[in-house]
């Protein structure tokens, strides 16, 4: 890694039960290749209303807290572990701002803007800082010990 790079980074992306029902899955996917990143792991899943109060334990006691659970646990998510240079405040800005109809305005080629609904319903998920990356990535698919994660082949 030279100078003028980022660090390699992993960020836990997930896409949410409007974006899977909707069947943009594989349309996300491929906008995600075509940005460079890898995907280290993915799988699909569905969380209990347990693990999504988990999952989000920063927004409990927030007034959108329980209609967010509600969603989260609405039908089958998306969890996937992307790397690449940077890729915690890359993936963010591919998704766009959280409110999906600001990301129409204000960024128009996000993932939010093509695919979200509302400040809800916003389609998918990124980590914030490494510190939540670790934890998210771990929630969904446990420690890479010793590094051993195999990539996908794409
Ligand atoms: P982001 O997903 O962009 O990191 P937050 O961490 O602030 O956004 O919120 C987590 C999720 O909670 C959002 O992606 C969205 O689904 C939901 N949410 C956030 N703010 C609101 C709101 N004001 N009303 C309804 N849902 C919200
Ligand atoms: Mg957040």
């Amino acid at each position: 890694v030279t100078p003028s790079h980022c660090a390699i980074e992993r960020t836990l992306g997930m896409i949410k039960p409007d974006c899977v029902r909707n069947k943009h899955v594989d349309e996300i996917r491929k906008i995600i290749l075509a940005q460079g990143f890898s995907f280290v792991k993915e799988k699909d899943t569905k969380l209990d209303v347990a693990s999504a109060k988990s999952f989000y334990q920063e927004h409990n006691g927030k007034e959108f807290f329980p209609s967010l659970i509600e969603f989260m646990t609405s039908g089958p998510v998306h969890p996937m572990v992307l790397e690449g240079e940077g890729a915690i405040k890359k993936w963010r800005a591919l998704m766009g701002p959280t409110d999906s109809n600001k990301a129409r305005i204000t960024a128009p080629d996000s993932i939010r803007a093509a695919f979200g609904t509302d400040n809800q319903m916003n389609c998918v998920h990124g980590s914030d800082a490494p510190e939540s990356a670790a934890r998210e990535i771990s929630f969904f698919f446990g420690d890479d010990k010793q590094g051993s994660w195999s990539y996908l082949s794409i």
